[in-house]
């Protein structure tokens, strides 16, 4: 019988045990080093408002995506999509993003930023994500929106340092059409108060799961781990924590950037207009995003929660942009063993939302 080890029980590990044992594997052990699962999704409760430790609200293009987490995590689907705004403190304005066409004309630099996107060259031959941004849509409204964000969430002096970017936040610089952020994305969140909660129990429960667990040793190349000051030996490991810290920093730490979250119950019914889903600022202060989580879990109180999101080095939750470390963790990959695979947003050290997460499980079980 192949034993398996799945180590972390955020979204990435818990998937990998609902569909490993869907594919006939019967012996599975789960280390999480959280007292609960669920990662950076789970639900939390503060001043009786439900929350998460940033949006996690769900969009895909794939309908069997949405739908596989549906089956056990009833959703709530979003038809109009969602509008965010980003407040300009040099305009003393709120715009929406991603930056969007018609409001260029409402700025009070209009003249300006018209005849920037008309010389603009576009983005290709970009070699970073200030060359991407000014290439695409100009100096100012780069510098309104981009510059000061980025910098303060990469914590890095000049966004020249930021060379894998190939994206950027919203898949568009200048938008048309619609104000919604995904036009084209199924969007979502679940019906329950608990958000994802009861997903998590549900993927795990024929797994054996070991909650508030530390792995103490790891030895990877002959596929054991230790854990109470034993050895246990496995046939296949799956890792959805970094890489680096099961291969034991071989070579050389991964850079991330982390989150603060500070949570603010304000006594309002409402703090944001009903379509707006959460407000970014792109200004000097240290925050970066602002959440109503009313608008994610649709419930009535007198109060509300918001969540601000500051940048921090406390946690490892952003992979960094560049070549230099994107480069670093293909090297740690290279060296994993046959049978140990390194996923989710931490393991592979990629930006994965959850639905992605679901993608990558859905690839690579098919085949296991
Ligand atoms: C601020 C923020 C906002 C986000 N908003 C959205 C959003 O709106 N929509 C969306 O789809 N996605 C969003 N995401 C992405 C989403 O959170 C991830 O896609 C998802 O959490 C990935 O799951 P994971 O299992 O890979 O990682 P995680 O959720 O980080 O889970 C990893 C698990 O491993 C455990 N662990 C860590 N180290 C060890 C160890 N040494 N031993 C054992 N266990 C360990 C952790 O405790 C955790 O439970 C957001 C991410 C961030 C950081």
């Amino acid at each position: 019988m192949t034993k398996v080890l799945i180590i972390g029980g955020g979204f990435a590990g818990c998937i990998s045990a609902e569909m490993l044992h869907a594919k006939g594997y019967t012996d599975i052990t789960l280390v999480e080093r959280a007292p609960v699962l669920g990662g950076g999704c789970r639900t939390y409760t503060y001043g009786g408002h439900p929350y998460t430790l940033g949006p996690r609200h769900f969009l895909t293009r794939r309908e069997e995506v949405f739908e596989f987490l549906n089956r056990s995590c009833p959703m709530r689907r979003y038809d109009q999509g969602h509008e965010f705004l980003t407040y300009i403190e040099r305009d003393q304005a709120f715009y929406h993003f991603p930056i969007h066409r018609d409001e260029v004309d409402d700025m009070p630099d209009a003249e300006q930023i018209r005849r920037e996107l008309a010389e603009a060259p576009g983005a290709e031959g970009a070699r970073n994500l200030e060359e991407y941004w000014v290439f695409s849509v100009g100096p100012t409204l780069y510098d309104k929106f981009v510059d000061g964000y980025s910098r303060k969430m990469w914590n890095i002096e000049s966004n020249t340092e930021l060379t894998d970017f190939g994206f950027t936040p919203k898949g568009v610089a200048l938008k048309t059409g619609p104000k919604a952020a995904w036009t084209e994305a199924i969007s979502g969140f679940p019906h329950a108060l608990d958000g994802y909660n009861s997903y998590f129990e549900i993927a795990t429960r024929h797994a054996k799961v070991h909650l508030d667990t530390t792995i103490e040793d790891y030895d990877i190349a002959n596929y054991r781990v230790k854990i109470a000051g034993e050895w246990h030996t496995y046939d296949l490991i799956i890792s959805t924590i970094s890489p680096e810290i099961i291969l034991k920093d071989a070579y050389g730490p991964l850079r991330w950037a982390g989150r603060d979250f500070l949570k603010l119950v304000l006594p309002v019914e409402k703090i944001l207009p009903d379509d707006i889903y959460f407000l970014y600022y792109a200004n000097a202060e240290p925050f970066t995003r602002v959440v109503e989580y009313k608008k994610f879990y649709h419930y009535d109180s007198p109060t509300s929660l918001i969540g601000i999101e500051v940048p921090s080095t406390r946690n490892k939750l952003y992979p960094y942009p560049t070549k230099a470390d994107q480069a670093l963790h293909r090297r740690y990959i290279e060296a994993l063993p046959k049978n140990v695979f390194s996923i989710g947003r931490n393991g592979s050290y990629r930006y994965l939302d959850v639905a992605l997460t679901i993608e990558q499980c859905m690839d690579l079980f098919k085949d296991l």
